[in-house]
């Protein structure tokens, strides 16, 4: 399959890791959007949050427990930050391997464009 966050799961390409387990890697966004930009993802491959199947939800729920930890490691748990998971083309979703955004270390504003 011709992925490219399968492609940095499997270290074919490069990226800055920041956090990994047996089951998740987070690495800093190659075009970041605040001064903390993370991506979290599974290691296993899902196209869409419209994928997650039952069997995923533990992890799912890794991955928020991963995205924790990087947020107070980076001291923006207090003051706050945003977990974004973009969902298909009118959402932005560019790459078809579900990641969670973690943006932080600026003031955020609502509604998103
Ligand atoms: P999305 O638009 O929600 O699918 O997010 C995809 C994200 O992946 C964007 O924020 C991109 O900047 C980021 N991205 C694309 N290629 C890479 C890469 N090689 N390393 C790190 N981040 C990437
Ligand atoms: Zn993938």
């Amino acid at each position: 399959m011709d992925c490219l966050f399968c492609k940095i799961v499997n270290k074919q390409i490069a990226s800055k890791i920041v956090y990994e387990d047996d089951m998740i890697l987070a690495f800093e966004d190659i075009n970041p959007q605040a001064p903390l930009h993370v991506l979290v993802i599974p290691k296993k491959h899902i196209s869409t949050s419209l994928d997650i199947k039952e069997e995923d939800f533990r992890l799912i729920g890794s991955l928020y427990a991963a995205a924790n930890k990087i947020a107070l490691e980076n001291n923006i748990a207090e003051r706050g930050f945003r977990l974004v998971m973009n969902c298909n083309k009118e959402a932005g979703q560019t790459v078809f391997h579900i990641h969670l955004h973690i943006l932080g270390g600026r003031p955020m504003r609502w509604p998103p464009g």
